[in-house]
């Protein structure tokens, strides 16, 4: 494992979604990756579905807000696309996930949608 502890302090304010996703990344590494094993690659949200180098864009939601919280069935974990992520924790200002603004707001591809009919979506097109 090579660790490198000074990317996470190293906070280089470049508009790049390349750092910006690398950072997110190496934070959410380990439980990322066991989400990724146990959820389909759909965003819970807006339903857009990723494979291959996409799947960087699909990032870990906690559902009460609580980073720590990572129980191995993935009961606290939702996977959001990153708009859909940002968008989720614009509206609770919370900490996890406000030190960056969202690269693409301006071209949010869903506005109107509702978490509800997302979920329902996700149910109905299970493959
Ligand atoms: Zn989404
Ligand atoms: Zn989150």
């Amino acid at each position: 494992m090579a660790a490198t502890k000074k990317d996470s302090n190293d906070h280089r304010k470049e508009a790049s979604l390349d750092a910006a996703l690398r950072d997110r990344e190496i934070r959410q590494k380990t439980y990322r990756e066991r989400a990724l094993k146990i959820f389909p690659w759909v965003c819970g949200k807006c339903g857009r579905e990723f494979s291959g180098k996409k799947i960087r864009e699909l990032t870990v939601h906690h559902k009460d807000h609580n980073h720590e919280n990572n129980p191995p069935d993935g009961s606290n974990w939702e996977l959001l696309c990153l708009y859909c992520h940002d968008n989720e924790h614009s509206r609770f200002l919370d900490v996890e996930w406000c030190d960056t603004p969202a690269p693409g707001s301006t071209d949010n591809p869903v506005t109107t949608h509702t978490p509800f009919s997302a979920l329902k979506d996700m149910l109905v097109n299970k493959k």
